[in-house]
């Protein structure tokens, strides 16, 4: 039975990983250069305890059933994770009234630990939060994850079982045979199939259009600001101020690497390509941030980015056969918390896949040596402190590239840009290089390192420097070599001269 699954965002690759547990040829289809390089790029990166959604809705099933699996998940896959619990800040007594009801919820949803502290504990958890903050509902089982790693940690499993990941091929229609899916049609050619899942985030109610299903996608943008690893310990946990009308509102956590982060605002647009920041929206979760840490320095920005929410009207999950058509699961509206659901998102769609394939005689088997964990690669920045450098020199000694550093910032080496390339889902851009090993995303932003990543980039995949691009096809880095281009310049020169 062959499974194409359109999309390789946090979600498609969860599932690909949850299927390439099985006896079955398992296509993950991508439209860009790269998995992760949709929403599952930018976004606040935490894992929701559980406590806001409503427990009647999918969303919020789904995701107080995935919080505590994340611990073992991220160990199987060496994704970082840290579970620093969250606050929600309120400062007056109707604020008071709405935690109290968030934490009935959450008491619903079946969370045992969340508890409503007063001032002086919170000042003593967060010694640099607005003074004027009375009250917060804390959750521990809050978390942070890097959510570009979680998603390539995803997609590497399922090629280590098996899976094929298939990057820059866009899905245009599909084709059916007797109401039945039959297959995709791409610009790459044609791919038959027995089943297809939907899981192209933005672009989901797209693709279901193609099976008559009608769905409408409204994006939501989101900015943000990452700060600098100097201001890292501004603040311990991740802090949610009152929730707004369409968000959670603009919030102040650390990463899983030690920056800070604060956002995102929201703002419906109509355009699902278009990322740009803009000063008033900056300048909004600038604000918005200090109202919760009033001391946020504006100097310790290193760089902005937004990220498109995918909403339906109903602000709910819809994960469902197609009604028109057998064989295509539709996976719309995944907005937060989606990432923090993906685990209780896959075995759901794989049930729904066993029961399909149970329908149509196919009856999937479980391998018998599906492989759980990703293996350990080498990170010198896991091997900074003292007692651990010797460990380091032992790596170094066996492979000299560990011993290289190429990114400054972030200490990264040549070894693990190498490891990268080589990776079960190659790096092949220099974007692909920096989610997987934090090469340029640190305080110079590739000014230091971003030529020594196109070299390496260059000689290891074999191609002119010319082809080497950002983020994949019309982000080329480089325009033409500097010796031709004085060779035009000369012919311009000369022929200005002659007229
Ligand atoms: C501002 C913001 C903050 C958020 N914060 C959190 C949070 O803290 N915690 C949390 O749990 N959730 C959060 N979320 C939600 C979370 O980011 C999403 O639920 C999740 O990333 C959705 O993943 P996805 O795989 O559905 O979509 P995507 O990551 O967008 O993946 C879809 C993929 O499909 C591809 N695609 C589209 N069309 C086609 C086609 N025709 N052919 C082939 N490929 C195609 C795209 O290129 C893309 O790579 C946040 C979202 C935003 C925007």
């Amino acid at each position: 039975m062959r499974i194409i699954i359109i999309g390789a965002g946090v979600i498609g690759t969860a599932i690909a990983r949850e299927l390439s547990r099985y006896e079955t040829d398992v296509v993950l289809l991508e439209k860009t250069a790269d998995v992760a390089n949709g929403t599952s790029k930018a976004n606040s990166g935490i894992i929701h305890a559980g406590y806001n959604a409503d427990f009647n809705t999918l969303k919020g099933k789904l995701n107080v059933k995935s919080n505590p699996v994340f611990d073992k998940l991220c160990a199987d896959l060496k994704v970082p994770f840290k579970r620093i619990g969250s606050f929600v800040v309120g400062f007056n007594e109707q604020d008071l009234k709405e935690l109290k009801k968030k934490k009935e919820n959450g008491e619903k949803n079946g969370l045992n630990n969340l508890e409503i502290i007063g001032r002086k504990q919170l000042i003593s958890q967060e010694p640099n939060i607005n003074k004027n903050a009375k009250y917060a509902l804390y959750a521990p089982e809050a978390a942070i994850i890097s959510p570009y790693e979680l998603t390539i940690a995803y997609a590497d499993n399922a090629v280590i079982n098996g899976a094929q990941v298939v990057l820059n091929t866009e899905v245009y229609d599909l084709y059916f045979e007797d109401g039945k899916i039959s297959g995709v049609k791409t610009n790459q050619g044609e791919i038959k199939a027995d089943l297809v899942i939907n899981a192209a985030g933005l672009y989901s109610d797209k693709i279901a259009g193609m099976a008559n299903d009608e769905f409408k996608i409204n994006p939501r943008k989101g900015e943000y600001h990452l700060f600098d690893k100097e201001y890292g310990d501004i603040v311990n946990h991740i802090l949610f101020p009152m929730p707004a009308k369409n968000s959670k509102g603009i919030l102040v956590l650390p990463t899983v690497h030690g920056n800070i982060l604060i956002g995102p605002n929201a703002y419906d647009t109509n355009d699902k390509d278009e990322l740009s920041t803009t000063n008033k929206g900056l300048d909004e979760i600038l604000k918005g941030a200090r109202r919760l840490i009033p001391e946020i320095p504006e100097k310790g920005i290193i760089t902005s980015f937004s990220g498109l929410r995918a909403a339906l009207d109903s602000g709910d999950f819809h994960i469902d056969f197609s009604k028109n058509k057998g064989g295509l699961i539709n996976i719309i509206g995944i907005q937060s918390p989606g990432l923090s659901s993906t685990p209780a998102i896959s075995e759901m769609v794989v049930q729904m896949v066993k029961d399909y394939s149970n329908s149509e005689k196919y009856n999937l088997k479980l391998k018998k040596d599906f492989k759980q964990e990703n293996p350990k690669l080498p990170h010198y920045y896991e091997y900074e402190e003292k007692e651990k450098v010797d460990e380091w020199q032992k790596i170094v000694k066996e492979n000299e590239d560990y011993g290289e550093i190429i990114c400054r910032c972030e200490h990264v080496s040549r070894g693990e840009i190498i490891d990268a390339i080589n990776s079960p889902v190659p790096a092949q851009t220099i974007d692909g290089i920096k989610r997987r090993t934090r090469a340029s995303s640190g305080r110079c932003q590739a000014g230091f390192c971003g030529p020594r990543l196109l070299k390496i980039l260059s000689d290891q995949l074999d191609i002119d420097p010319l082809q080497v691009s950002k983020k994949g096809s019309g982000s080329q880095i480089l325009k033409a070599r500097s010796k031709q281009l004085i060779l035009e310049k000369t012919k311009q020169d000369k022929k200005a001269g002659d007229q």
